[in-house]
């Protein structure tokens, strides 16, 4: 019986009759023994019959819960009808919904009352964790303060590890910090299931999180620890405060800062241009948008722009327009960034302005690329670089369809959440995403593989280089800037060897370098069977 509530060893009417007679489960099962196949067949049937994606979150996880190498095979399988349904946009909906659709407990929650204790409390954890991502819930997707609620991101992410990279699930551990949560509603709602109590800040919120951090390096020695969606006035603290003291990267500012390299690359082809040549406007100031750009100024001085050249084609505009020299209160992740120039209060008047070559939306703010600024853009471009990389769809700087009708079809386009292929004009576009999706799993699996000590900005600069790698001639046809989902456990093996390459050269890696550092990433990779 136990094992058949072990999702990790479970197989369910997929037990041989040997294994039935071996294992002591016999009368515990139906007689039938169904295949992997079978199963999957029936879990998509139930699945596709469910009225609401919220339902098939729920149902997803009840698989994942009860069986999670047919819940891996469903997913790899069916990976452009499951990501979207387990990942963006739906995982937003269930964080909101958290309270309500909650099950069975997955990963670790360690709250501000585990003071003191966080050390003992990670030793409840019963698998040997190489990988964890934690968020304190703070900026879920686009969508703000959802304090405990957020695990479903953490949740999301190492599913996506395991099937999109093949990290092993036993090596994946989702934790939320619970520091209280400043969102008045959930403090109202009966049914939050975190604190009901206000944010830590200051030196308390700091030595909390740094306890977290020595224990969990302590309890599992050389662990990968991802932090994701945390407010940026914590990220970057975060970020600077132990990237070169352990093994720490941050999806936000540097897994987002690749997939939108990477896309780059791509439009570039189609454009016939050089990234050092570009303009970008970005709207939204925070994460996203300086690791994205401080990853383009280091990718366009590798194309020989100086330094201050580079910074000078790069701009934002934030809550208070553009980000512009003088202006006051701007904070650390901005002053690279603010140029001397006179105030823009509008990011349409900053496009007339600078007339910049490419736009990228990472501020959440919902349909902020109007019709009219993309008709500006298409004035100003033959092919205009339109990213609405907001998560999730609601908060879309535009959808796919206006980016090509408002531009005649001319945009090199890239959202952050899915959207269908559009046809216009008699032509088909097949918008793919610029999520960090494509990039994390495959650094995660590399940094793991080669034992690196270190997360540094080369690897994502070398994991930007191999997904652009990835895209074809018929992709960019299409107008998709991206591979295809369904390759991304190749897309990813690539990426997880020029990561593990990059750990190699620096001297970040345990072990000497193997020949076949490909042949080491394939080997690590889990497959979903029995
Ligand atoms: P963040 O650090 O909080 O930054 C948000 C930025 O948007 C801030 O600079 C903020 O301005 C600015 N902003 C807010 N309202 C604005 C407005 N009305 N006009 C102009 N700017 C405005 O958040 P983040 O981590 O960068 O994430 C932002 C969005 O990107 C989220 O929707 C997230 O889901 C998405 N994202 C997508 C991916 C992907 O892979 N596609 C990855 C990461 C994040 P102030 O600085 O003035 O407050
Ligand atoms: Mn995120």
């Amino acid at each position: 019986m136990t094992l058949l509530r072990d999702p990790l060893l479970n197989k369910g009417t997929a037990f041989t009759e040997q294994e039935r007679a071996a294992l002591g489960l016999r009368g515990l099962l139906p007689p039938c023994v169904l295949t992997m196949q079978d199963q999957a067949e029936r879990v998509l049937i139930n699945l596709r019959n469910l009225p609401s994606d919220l339902e098939k979150y729920v149902a997803l996880n009840a698989l994942h819960d009860r069986n999670e190498a047919l819940f891996f095979r469903v997913v790899c399988d069916n990976i452009d009808e499951i990501q979207p349904l387990i990942y963006t946009p739906t995982v937003g909906l269930a964080c909101q919904k958290y309270g309500l659709i909650f099950q069975r407990p997955r990963g670790m929650f360690i709250s501000s009352r585990d003071r003191g204790q966080i050390a003992e409390l990670l030793k409840n954890w019963p698998y040997p964790a190489k990988l964890i991502v934690v968020t304190d819930g703070e900026r879920i997707l686009g969508l703000g303060d959802l304090g405990a609620n957020g695990m479903g991101i953490p949740v999301g992410k190492l599913s996506l590890y395991s099937a999109c990279a093949g990290v092993h699930p036993e090596q994946c551990l989702p934790i939320v910090l619970d520091v209280g949560t400043n969102n008045e509603e959930l403090l109202r709602d009966p049914y939050y299931l975190g604190l009901r109590e206000r944010r830590l800040a200051g030196e308390a919120y700091d030595s909390f999180v740094d306890e977290f951090m020595q224990a969990a390096r302590k309890t599992f020695p050389g662990v990968l620890i991802q932090f994701e969606d945390f407010a940026n006035h914590s990220a970057f603290k975060l970020l600077h405060k132990y990237r070169d003291e352990a093994c720490v990267f941050n999806d936000d500012i540097q897994g987002t800062a690749a997939v939108a390299l990477a896309g780059l690359f791509s439009a570039l082809r189609v454009n016939g241009s050089k990234l050092r040549d570009q303009r970008i406007l970005f709207l939204g100031a925070g994460e996203a948008a300086t690791g994205i750009a401080d990853l383009v100024v280091s990718a366009m001085m590798a194309e020989g722009a100086s330094e201050a050249e580079a910074l000078g084609r790069n701009w934002l505009v934030d809550s208070r327009g553009l980000v512009v020299k003088g202006r006051a209160g701007l904070s650390g992740h901005k002053l690279r960034y603010a140029h001397d120039h006179g105030q823009i209060a509008d990011f349409l008047a900053a496009i007339e302005t600078l007339k910049p070559t490419a736009i990228i939306g990472v501020a959440a703010v919902g349909g902020a690329f109007t019709p009219d600024v993309l008709k500006a853009m298409a004035k100003l471009n033959a092919h205009p670089i339109v990213f609405a990389l907001s998560n999730p769809t609601s908060k879309a700087e535009c959808s796919a369809e206006d980016a090509y009708r408002y531009t005649e079809g001319r945009a090199l386009f890239a959202c952050g959440s899915p959207y269908d292929p559009v046809t216009l004009g008699g032509r088909t576009f097949v918008p793919r995403q610029g999520n960090n999706s494509y990039i994390f799993p495959g650094v995660g699996l590399g940094v793991i593989a080669s034992r690196s000590r270190l997360v540094t900005d080369e690897m994502f600069m070398a994991a930007a280089h191999s997904l652009a790698d990835c895209v074809g001639k018929d992709d960019l046809d299409q107008g998709s800037l991206y591979p295809a989902l369904p390759r991304i456990r190749e897309v990813s093996a690539r990426i997880a060897a020029a990561v593990a390459q990059v750990a190699y050269q620096r001297g970040l890696a345990e072990g000497p370098a193997p020949n076949d550092v490909m042949g080491l990433i394939r080997s690590q990779m889990y497959e979903p069977h029995y």
